[in-house]
């Protein structure tokens, strides 16, 4: 039998003129118009994309305004990489910048996933030191004593209880003791902090969060200012373990950074309400926010953000039992493990993003079991504060 003739190839699109937005370039690989050419983009004598895996037009634009976000005023250039997750960037950084033998100093507060992924880096002979990053002597205690030290790991706020770390006191003593400071800016993103300000070697981000804000992917990023470190180190990585971010997930991020700066203005605004709120509320007995004025670090506070952010966490009188009856008794806000959305998020961090940390070690750092995190959205104020009113009822 004669078979049909289909030999029709896929028209180029003409880019006589660009859309006006980033456009969403599902491909997974580049045309090159000879065999020269290829060899051109390849070496990197000419720019041009070659493999999904290796960049995309889409990956690439979010990867660089999130780097020129965290830039923002700064001289010199910053990098990005965009990643498949907020975990695949972390990963990415610390198995390029920890060696078999070397230590990470972090904090004991960190995302449940960050701790326990340095924890697993024992597997490769990486050893985690937990301190107090705000006590300042005992973290120069620890650099002058453990020459291995190679990356203080940081995140500020800290994830539940809102402690603030002073980043540039950290990276001057990260710098003298020829370690790298790397901060998880997730939290506050480059609208209320901005890390490399303060002399942060690597910026992380989980995308997943306030980036793209409306809880639509999950993704993540990495911004440094080392040319260099960025290119012989990180990307190698990036590429050879698979952690590059896909264009949909870029081209959503991309959409999400357009309202970035409204929304941490509108969430800081309505964190600021509902902290002070639950802090006269009669049955609320500690509240963490950043904005409160007897926050344990105002000093650091004032010194490095510009907002104080959409996330607080508060300790409701009764315990586990006070907490379940509460967070069950609540209409408009959503129970759900993220945070940074434009709705209002509700999280008992015990039995959820702290649930694999002892207890002991779990209460030694204020995450009770009546403690609540909340991460307010962008909507009117009053309809958060009249769904908080009614549970706490
Ligand atoms: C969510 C989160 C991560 C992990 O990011 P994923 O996108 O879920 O992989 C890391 N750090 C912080 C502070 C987070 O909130």
């Amino acid at each position: 039998m004669k078979q049909a003739s289909i030999a029709v190839k896929d028209p180029r699109v003409p880019t006589f003129n660009p859309a006006h937005q980033v456009p969403l370039v599902a491909a997974s690989s580049f045309v090159f118009d000879t065999l020269e050419q290829g060899i051109d983009i390849f070496d990197g004598v000419e720019k041009g994309h070659i493999y999904g895996r290796f960049g995309n037009p889409t990956v690439d634009a979010a990867a660089d305004k999130i780097a020129a976000l965290e830039n923002h005023g700064l001289k010199g250039e910053a990098y990005g990489l965009f990643c498949s997750s907020g975990m695949a960037a972390i990963a990415t950084v610390l198995t390029g910048l920890c060696q078999p033998g070397q230590v990470i100093l972090t904090q004991a507060d960190l995302y449940g996933g960050s701790s326990a992924l340095i924890d697993n880096m024992a597997t490769r002979g990486i050893r985690r030191i937990t301190a107090d990053l705000r006590d300042i002597e005992g973290v120069e205690d620890i650099l002058a004593d453990q020459p291995e030290v190679s990356v203080i790991y940081v995140e500020t706020p800290s994830n539940p209880t809102l402690r603030c770390i002073d980043l540039m006191v950290l990276a001057n003593l990260a710098h003298h003791y020829e370690a790298r400071l790397v901060v998880d800016n997730t939290f506050a993103t480059p609208i209320a902090q901005q890390p490399l300000r303060h002399g942060a070697d690597v910026v992380l981000h989980s995308t997943t969060k306030y980036l793209n804000g409306h809880g639509t992917g999950v993704a993540g990023a990495i911004v440094c200012r080392d040319r260099e470190l960025l290119e012989n180190t990180f990307v190698p990585i990036h590429r050879l373990y698979g952690g590059t971010g896909n264009p949909w997930d870029a081209w959503l991020v991309l959409n999400g950074l357009k309202t970035l700066s409204l929304r941490m203005e509108r969430h800081s605004e309505n964190a600021q309400r509902v902290a002070e709120y639950l802090y006269r509320h009669p049955r609320v007995r500690e509240v963490n926010y950043p904005g409160l004025p007897d926050h344990p670090d105002c000093s650091t506070v004032g010194k490095q953000m510009t907002l104080n952010g959409g996330m607080l966490s508060f300790e409701l009188d009764g315990g586990l039992e006070d907490a379940k009856r509460f967070m069950n008794r609540l209409k408009f806000c959503t129970l759900t493990p993220t945070l940074g959305d434009v709705d209002t998020l509700v999280l008992h961090p015990a039995t959820m993003s702290h649930r694999s940390i002892d207890r002991e070690t779990r209460l030694a750092h204020g995450i009770t079991d009546g403690l609540v995190r909340l991460s307010i959205g962008i909507e009117a104020v009053e309809d958060i504060l009249v769904d908080l009113e009614q549970a706490l009822d």
